[in-house]
């Protein structure tokens, strides 16, 4: 991860613990700025957070070679939901701060193959964690193969 530290920033937070390979998760795709991984608690099918590996709490952390990445990653991870999913509709969502909902104080875009209409709660309910390793499995491949 690299080495700017905010001062706010946790090092507990249980992403920067995925990206020390100290918790498990559902990879999708990794370079050497990013990761994108499923979510845990999925507010739809196909769910993923992609996050830097940065110690940025939010948006105003980020820098910029790093927003540059999480971007081109996010655009990867999308494609891949777009063919996996058979659906042209993904949610980009992004929370900044406790007030806003943010839960997790280690940046994340949210991609969501799902409608704003039709959008499940936030962080609720856990996912099988052996379909989440099925689909995680399948955009890797759709990654791979672009
Ligand atoms: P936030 O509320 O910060 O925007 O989003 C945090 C997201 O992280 C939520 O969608 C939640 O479901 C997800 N999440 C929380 N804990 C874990 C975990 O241990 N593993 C994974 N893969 N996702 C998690």
């Amino acid at each position: 991860m690299s080495q700017s530290q905010q001062a706010n920033y946790d090092d507990n937070n249980i992403f920067a613990k995925m990206l020390t390979g100290d918790i498990p998760y559902h990879k999708v795709y990794e370079d050497d700025k990013t990761l994108a991984f499923m979510d845990i608690m999925p507010q739809a099918k196909g769910h993923v957070l992609v996050i830097p590996k940065q110690k940025a709490v939010d948006l105003a952390d980020l820098e910029s070679e790093y927003a540059a990445a999480v971007l081109a990653t996010s655009q990867k991870v999308m494609a891949a939901q777009r063919k996996v999913f058979e659906r042209e509709g993904v949610i980009q969502m992004q929370l900044n701060g406790a007030q806003a909902g943010q839960t997790v104080f280690h940046y994340h875009i949210h991609l969501l193959p799902s409608s704003i209409h039709e959008l499940g709660r936030h962080a609720v309910t856990q996912a099988d964690s052996s379909e989440l390793a099925a689909i995680a499995k399948q955009l890797a491949e759709a990654i791979a193969a672009q």
